[in-house]
């Protein structure tokens, strides 16, 4: 395929996609509807079947010099018994932690600045023979030969496409905050903890820094309180064990950043002609298997592997929609169910999920993990 590709969205999605597709001789450029390309977010986990497309893009280095290898996964109960523990390693490349600014400099650093503008909010597309034309928000209106919507959950791309729907919301928010490491962290392990109605996670990030999540049941678009949410979780997860409370209090209360638990039923079909999505736009799920940025790293190393033999741009997003779609569907679904799952409060049924979720985990651990993890695009 000659020819030029537009990228609307500048997450981690749209980053690896232009990077990808830069690397395999395409020209490409992205357009970021954020005035500058800040660093922000909180920690994340990165799976093997993501750092292998980070590796054959030569960022798997510096990815892992700024974050940190999980060796290990506990699920726990709020006494800190273990409910289940996964030692991770056994593929070619390994799981990480890392701040998100970290891995989307990493994924910056590499393209040309002349491969990416800030400040372009994507309002349309129009399709025609000779292909694609995109129009911002500041009036620029710009021509390729193909469109890639990587402009995440509420993308617009994808309301053009599919009409505009809100996400679903699933019934629980997260609240993410990042603390020094304290005492009782074991670097390389990270853990979920199952309580009823609630959960919480803790993932070193590297650089000292840890990555801890909260989730709770509770109605959609609230807001917290202006004051006082540190000393509200604090008081919630009392009782569970360390170091819950101490990465609570070490963490600056400004520093919590609360989502909604959100995602979308996954689609049959993506693009259309010259126009596919990608990422969150195309298949957002809940966060309870950390693959979300993953599945977006995914879908952008398979677009990049298609477009140089396709014959059309067309023929290549309708190949990589039909490699992308059960993939990914199985994913958010299954993302959906561990979410529904762990959030259940009856204390009779959580015994029985935490029995059950024992012998599933011991049973199978490496056909499971070999499905998701093993994955080569
Ligand atoms: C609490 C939480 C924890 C998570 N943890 C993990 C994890 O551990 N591991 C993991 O793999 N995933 C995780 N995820 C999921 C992950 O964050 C997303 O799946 C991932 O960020 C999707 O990347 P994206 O590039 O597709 O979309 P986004 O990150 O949403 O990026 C979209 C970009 O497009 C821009 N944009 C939007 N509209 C327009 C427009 N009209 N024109 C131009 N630009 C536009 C936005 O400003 C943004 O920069 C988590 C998600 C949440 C909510």
């Amino acid at each position: 395929m000659r020819g030029k590709l537009i990228v609307a969205g500048g997450g981690i999605g749209g980053l690896t996609a232009t990077l990808a597709l830069h690397r395999a001789g395409i020209d490409v450029m992205l357009y970021e509807r954020a005035p500058v390309f800040a660093d922000i977010g909180a920690g994340m986990s990165v799976w093997p079947n993501a750092t292998r497309v980070l590796k054959s893009l030569g960022v798997l280095d510096s990815v892992v010099g700024l974050g940190e290898p999980v060796t290990q996964f506990n699920l726990l109960r709020p006494d800190g018994i273990a409910i289940s523990r996964i030692a991770m390693g056994g593929f070619p490349t390994p799981a990480l932690c890392i701040h998100r600014a970290d891995l989307h400099r990493s994924l910056r650093q590499p393209l040309p600045p002349s491969c990416m503008e800030a400040n372009q909010r994507l309002v349309s597309f129009a399709e025609d023979a000779a292909g694609v034309t995109a129009t911002f928000a500041g009036g620029l209106a710009t021509h390729a030969d193909g469109l890639i919507g990587a402009d995440g959950i509420n993308s617009a791309v994808r309301a053009q496409l599919h009409g505009v729907a809100d996400p679903v919301y699933r019934g629980y928010c997260i609240w993410r905050g990042i603390a020094p490491a304290v005492a009782g962290v074991v670097h390389g392990h990270i853990s979920e903890t199952w309580g009823s109605g609630r959960r919480f996670g803790i993932m070193p990030i590297g650089q000292g820094r840890i990555c801890w999540y909260a989730t709770q049941n509770c109605a959609p678009c609230q807001s917290d309180p202006p004051v006082g949410l540190k000393q509200a979780l604090i008081e919630s997860f009392r009782d569970w064990h360390q170091p819950i409370q101490a990465l609570l209090e070490a963490t600056d209360p400004s520093d919590i950043i609360r989502v909604d638990a959100r995602d979308r039923r996954p689609l049959r079909s993506w693009g259309k002609g010259r126009v596919t999505l990608l990422g969150d736009a195309a298949h957002p799920m809940t966060p309870n298997v950390g693959q979300g940025a993953c599945m977006a790293i995914e879908d952008a190393a398979c677009l990049a592997k298609l477009l140089p033999s396709a014959a059309t741009v067309a023929e290549a997003f309708r190949s990589y929609e039909a490699l992308r779609i059960a993939r990914t569907a199985t994913i958010v679904r299954q993302a959906r169910r561990i979410g529904f799952i762990g959030q259940w409060e009856n204390p009779w049924i959580i015994r029985v999920r935490n029995y059950a979720t024992r012998l599933v985990l011991a049973r199978t651990p490496d056909m499971r993990l070999n499905a998701v993890y093993g994955y080569e695009v």
